[in-house]
């Protein structure tokens, strides 16, 4: 489903127009059928004469009957009221659902494309100017090295497509292992740390223990967290990851002082081709998929995953995860 916003502004117009008339049809038969019965009841009351014998109950027996009738009409009326706004809400919800959907597959889909042509122009640029110019070692070494990242770019968006599509469709399974939580975490910074050194990272780790967990998933998950605070933070501002064990769970955190994310958006921003406004208006580059991933990586071990304000700005993402006992 696709269409212009004017073709979908036509379409809810419309709909409205149509659920209104239902609306009004409804009180109209309402309304007639009540004078109908007021009508009707006088009539009866006109056909009984104060000498007939019994006038006081038939009098009353017209004016129950009256009654019982008003009634059923409200009842009816009522719940027939009830199913037209329900069905019209639901039936809205689901409409506007697809819209969204559609229209944020279509901005994943420019996104996906721009992710991937991005770094293969940049290799490619690179590549030819290694090729065709004497370079001194120490700019050969730099563009190879952001070679390299770019390759890492790529690599790390195409994980998350594949993955996705193969969680959802149940087709990957897990395998769990014993892993040192805070070695584990602790590696993976160091990793990253290598391969973007201008960031400024702070390294915190406090407890011990141990997850059951899929390595490669759980890589992934941080590797995003990690990802989006690089991403969505200013180059020279400090992003803080704690390590540490609390009541039975393994605890990560990943807080930066970027622009953070509004309430409003705290629970959205786990789902699939979810991406907030601002960053949208921001230029940030993006799918939407990193978090609905984490998110589903988190799940499928049993874990939570949430984000909150850090202070005093930024966001600061929190994972945590049953610790396995010895
Ligand atoms: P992507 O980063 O590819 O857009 P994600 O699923 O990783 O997709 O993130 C979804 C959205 O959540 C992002 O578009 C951004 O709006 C918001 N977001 C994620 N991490 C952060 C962060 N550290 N600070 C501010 N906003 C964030």
């Amino acid at each position: 489903m696709s269409g212009s916003p004017f073709k979908i502004r036509r379409i809810y117009f419309l709909y409205w127009i149509l659920v209104a008339y239902a609306i009004a049809a409804l009180v109209w038969w309402y309304i007639a059928l009540m004078q109908q019965n007021t009508s009707m009841t006088s009539l009866r009351l006109q056909e009984v004469s104060a000498t007939d014998s019994g006038y006081t109950e038939k009098i009353n027996a017209i004016k129950a009957a009256s009654k019982r009738k008003e009634t059923q009409y409200i009842g009816e009326g009522s719940i027939f009221f009830l199913l037209i706004v329900a069905g019209a809400v639901v039936l809205f919800r689901a409409v506007n659902n697809q819209f969204k959907l559609t229209r944020q597959q279509q901005h994943f889909m420019m996104a996906v494309t721009h992710e991937l042509k991005t770094p293969i122009a940049v290799m490619k640029l690179n590549l030819e100017t290694l090729q065709r110019r004497r370079l001194v070692a120490e700019v050969q070494v730099n563009l190879l090295r952001k070679t390299i990242q770019e390759n890492n770019r790529m690599n790390a968006l195409c994980n998350n497509l594949l993955l996705s599509t193969q969680m959802e469709g149940g087709r990957y399974k897990p395998t769990m292992e014993k892993m040192d939580w805070i070695a584990f975490v602790e590696q993976r910074v160091r990793e990253q740390e290598e391969r973007f050194p201008e960031w400024n990272v702070r390294f915190e780790k406090t407890g011990f223990g141990h997850v059951s967990g899929d390595h490669f998933l759980l890589q992934i998950a941080l590797d995003n967290l990690l990802d989006n605070a690089r991403k969505y933070s200013p180059k020279l501002e400090p992003i803080t990851i704690r390590v540490f064990e609390s009541d039975g769970e393994m605890f990560l955190s990943v807080s930066d002082r970027g622009i953070g994310i509004l309430d409003a958006d705290k629970k959205l921003v786990f789902e699939k081709f979810y991406r907030s406004a601002r960053q949208e208006n921001q230029g940030a580059k993006g799918t939407g998929l990193g978090l609905f991933l984490v998110n589903r990586i988190v799940k499928a071990h049993g874990g939570r995953v949430w984000v909150e304000d850090n202070d005093p700005q930024g966001a600061s993402f929190l994972l945590a995860l049953k610790k396995q006992h010895a």
